[in-house]
């Protein structure tokens, strides 16, 4: 499991630019088996298909240059690290940033993801913190048990990004991972302002 190591500091693409980048913290949520670490060690540059390496958490630390414009992303995989309601709290609180990931195969993550989505928010009252509910396994077409049109309309009662994807395929996230810089983005500007 040399490749799971949990600092993936072999993806880390260094910057030396005298303007230290701002790093994000983004945090994965989501049932177990829809594809969370999966995405993550797609993110994370980590190429080892054949390996289940998640049984422990995993970080991610990554520069993205996005719009010209370039940025850290520290990626948690630790939301099923272990079963304890306190790391479930700190997980709510800690983010700058959240991925909610369901799977398109899957209608009770689908659900579970509205229930997440809801206890984000009551975890963060006041803050109006980025969120991208992500449907994943969209190349699994003929087990598909959550349409498009359903996500969508949930990410809008949510008023959140949504984007569906394959980690299989790597498909789609690289703009996951970019919505999300620019969203954080966006709410920091307008706070400032
Ligand atoms: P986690 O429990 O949310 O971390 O999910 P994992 O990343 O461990 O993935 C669970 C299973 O789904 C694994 O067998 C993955 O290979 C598979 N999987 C993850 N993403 C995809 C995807 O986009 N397409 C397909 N077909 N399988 C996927
Ligand atoms: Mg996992």
């Amino acid at each position: 499991r040399g490749s799971c190591a949990s600092d993936s500091s072999d993806s880390v693409i260094s910057t030396s630019s005298e303007t230290e980048s701002q790093v994000y913290k983004v945090v994965l949520l989501g049932s177990t088996g829809v594809g969370k670490s999966s995405l993550a060690r797609v993110f994370g540059g980590v190429e080892d298909a054949g390996h289940d390496c998640d049984e422990a958490g995993n970080t991610y630390d990554r520069s993205i240059v996005v719009d010209e414009e370039d940025s850290s992303i520290l990626l948690y995989d630790i939301w099923e690290q272990d079963n304890s309601q306190w790391l479930k709290e700190q997980c709510m609180k800690m983010g700058d940033a959240y991925i909610i990931v369901y799977s398109v195969t899957d209608k009770s993550s689908f659900e579970k993801a509205s229930e997440l989505r809801i206890q984000l928010r009551r975890a963060r009252q006041s803050e109006n913190i980025p969120i991208i509910l992500v449907g994943n396994k969209s190349d699994l077409v003929r087990s598909r048990e959550v349409s498009v049109d359903e996500g969508s309309a949930c990410a809008v009662v949510f008023d959140c990004k949504f984007i569906e994807t394959s980690a299989s395929l790597h498909h789609n996230v690289q703009d996951l991972f970019e919505g999300i810089v620019r969203q954080i983005r966006l709410r920091k500007d307008s706070k400032e302002e």
